[in-house]
C-alpha cells in the first residue's frame, strides 16, 4: 500500500463572520484509509473538506497532506461534489482526460489511462456518449473517474450519491468501494447517510451539531472486500444503531432545543425513520 495520502486536520476552527461553523476538529485519514464524515446538516462537514481540498483556509489551525500544509487546491486531491461537474459538449472519455491533457500527457496515454478506469466502472460501452446521454448514476461515476485520472493520492468526496435514488445509490457504493479496493487511496467521504458511510468505510467520525465538533469516533470492523450482505449481519445492524443514536441526539440539538420531551417523543412518532433520517 502506498505511503502517500495522509491527511491530518489539526485543531481547526472555522468561522464565517459572527457564525463559528466549526471548532477544534482534528480527524485524520491514514494514507490508503477510507474515512468517513457524518453529521447534522450545517455542522461544516463541507467546510472540513473544502479545507482539505484547498479551497478554504481554516480561521484557526491548520490541514496537512503528508505533512506540508493545503494552502491551495492540487492534482495530488481529486474532489467529487453532488453536483455533476462534467463539460457537457465533451465525450465522457474526453472529460476523463481533460485533467491529463492539461498535465500534458499525449493522446495515447491519456486514451489508455482514461480507457482503464472507464472499463473499472463499468462505462467503457459510454466512452463516446455525450453527458447528457447518461443517467444520474452513470454521470456521477464519469465524474469520479474523471477526479481519479490524474492518480491523486487523496479523494474527497462530499455528498456525491446525494442526488441518486436509492437503488442506484446502493450500485454505486458498490463501484465505489471496489474501485477503492483496486486503487487504495485515501478518501475523506463526507454523507448524512449512516449505512452508507459504515458500508464504505474504515472509520467513521461523528460531528456535532454547529459549532461542529467531532463527537465520536467509530471503527468500522467489517472485513474486505465489503459486499452488500454485510448490511444484513449483526455488526452491520449494531453499529446502524450507534450511529444512529449518535446522529439523533446531534439532529436534535441542531433543531434548537424548542422542543420538550414529549414533543420530541411525537416527533420520532410523526416523522418514522425515514423523516428523522432527513433531519440529519
Ligand atoms: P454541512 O456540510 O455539515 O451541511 P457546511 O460546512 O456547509 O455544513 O456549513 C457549516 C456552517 O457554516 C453552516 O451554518 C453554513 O451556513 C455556514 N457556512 C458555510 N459556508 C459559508 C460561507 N461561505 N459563508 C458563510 N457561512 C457559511
Amino acid at each position: 500500500m502506498s505511503d502517500s495520502g495522509h491527511i491530518e486536520i489539526r485543531d481547526v476552527s472555522v468561522r464565517f463572520g459572527a457564525t463559528e461553523a466549526v471548532s477544534g476538529v482534528s480527524l485524520e485519514v491514514k494514507p490508503g484509509d477510507f474515512v468517513s464524515v457524518i453529521g447534522p446538516s450545517g455542522c461544516g462537514k463541507s467546510t472540513l473538506l473544502n479545507i482539505v481540498a484547498g479551497f478554504l483556509r481554516p480561521s484557526v489551525g491548520e490541514a496537512r497532506l503528508d505533512g506540508a500544509v493545503i494552502g491551495r487546491p492540487g492534482a495530488d486531491r481529486g474532489v467529487v461534489f453532488q453536483q455533476y461537474s462534467l463539460f457537457p459538449w465533451m465525450t465522457v472519455r474526453r472529460n476523463v482526460e481533460f485533467g491529463l491533457k492539461m498535465q500534458g500527457l499525449g493522446a495515447n496515454a491519456r486514451e489508455s489511462a482514461a480507457r482503464t478506469l472507464l472499463g473499472m466502472a463499468g462505462l467503457l460501452a459510454f466512452e463516446n456518449h455525450y453527458p447528457d446521454q447518461l443517467s444520474g448514476g452513470m454521470k456521477q461515476r464519469v465524474g469520479i473517474v474523471r477526479a481519479l485520472a490524474t492518480s491523486p493520492q487523496v479523494l474527497l468526496m462530499d455528498e456525491p450519491f446525494g442526488a441518486l435514488d436509492s437503488q442506484t445509490r446502493t450500485v454505486m457504493q458498490e463501484i465505489l468501494t471496489n474501485m477503492w479496493q483496486q486503487l487504495r487511496l485515501s478518501v475523506l467521504f463526507i454523507t448524512h447517510d449512516i449505512e452508507e458511510a459504515i458500508f464504505l468505510s474504515e472509520k467513521v467520525y461523528v460531528m456535532t451539531a454547529r459549532p461542529g465538533r467531532i463527537k465520536a469516533e467509530i471503527a468500522i470492523p467489517l472485513p474486505r472486500p465489503r459486499t452488500p450482505d454485510m448490511m444484513a449481519t449483526p455488526t452491520f445492524h449494531a453499529l446502524v444503531r450507534q450511529l444512529k443514536a449518535l446522529i439523533r441526539e446531534e439532529s436534535l440539538a441542531a433543531m434548537g432545543g424548542e422542543l420538550g420531551s414529549t414533543g420530541l417523543q411525537g416527533l420520532d412518532h410523526h416523522l418514522g425513520r425515514e423523516g428523522l433520517k432527513a433531519l440529519t
